[in-house]
């Protein structure tokens, strides 16, 4: 099963790529409630769930994603980001490939391993290689960034631009930290595509003219076919764990009893 975490708006309509609308649902975590998720089924191919991820309660707690992932049987994550550009050679409707990330939340220690004190889970790739190439093969304007994963809600400083940019960061957007090391804790494939949809705080300011929306069409037209490359199986790894103690193994039976 795959799911799609959709933290760019687009009309349900344009959607129609990745099948018929099915059902909808909320899916109840010891995180909270996330959803509603919406299924949908292509004539060819595998059924996507697709979450709203933008503005909503769906950002209350990152936990109630994967959790939710988890339980409605979801191996393979995409999630379609909208980014900040920080680095002077990206510009609005540049389409971005996450290759690594840095983690600027605050909401220390989020972590299913609170309980059972597995922890330390090895971040490379720090993005599953398997959605990443389909990605690549797809998108192939795609340019490749480190993405500091911060928190709203509100813009970055100049002064904080400029910082993350020593550190190496490209672009700065909320939605995949710490979801892809969450991801990896619940052992599912998680991988990232982002529109830059405004620059960073330090930058001059761009008037739109239509490149968000023509990026969007991109993104949209390739969905379909990420998703319906990706191997049945996953030749990845991550569906094993990468634990420091329980070394290389896979998660528990009773990983539910971790919330
Ligand atoms: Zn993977």
């Amino acid at each position: 099963m795959r799911l799609l975490i959709l933290a760019q708006p687009v009309p349900p309509r344009a959607l129609e790529g990745l099948g018929h609308f099915m059902e909808e649902r909320s899916v109840d975590t010891p995180f909270g409630t996330v959803g509603p998720v919406a299924l949908r089924r292509p004539s060819q191919g595998r059924d996507v769930w697709i979450l709203p991820y933008f503005g909503g309660p769906a950002r209350t707690d990152p936990r109630a994603t994967l959790w939710a992932a988890k339980s409605l049987g979801v191996q393979r994550m995409l999630a379609w980001d909208s980014v900040t550009g920080l680095d002077p050679a990206l510009k609005r409707g540049d389409i971005v490939l996450p290759v690594d990330y840095i983690d600027w939340t605050k909401h220390q220690p989020t972590t299913f391993f609170a309980k059972c004190g597995a922890g330390y889970i090895a971040q490379t790739p720090p993005f599953c290689p398997d959605i990443s190439a389909a990605i690549r093969q797809h998108l192939p304007m795609a340019r490749p960034v480190i993405y500091l994963g911060g928190e709203g809600p509100r813009h970055e400083t100049a002064a904080e631009a400029a910082m993350f940019q020593q550190w190496g960061a490209q672009v700065r957007g909320l939605n995949l930290v710490p979801e892809a090391y969450l991801a990896k804790e619940l052992e599912l494939c998680f991988a990232a595509v982002g529109v830059v949809t405004r620059l960073g705080a330090d930058r001059q300011r761009s008037q739109p003219t239509g490149q968000v929306r023509a990026a969007d069409q991109s993104i949209l037209g390739a969905l379909a076919a990420i998703f319906s490359d990706l191997p049945l199986a996953p030749e990845c790894g991550c569906d094993h764990l990468q634990a420091g103690p329980r070394q290389r193994g896979t998660l528990p039976a009773n990983w539910r009893e971790w919330g």
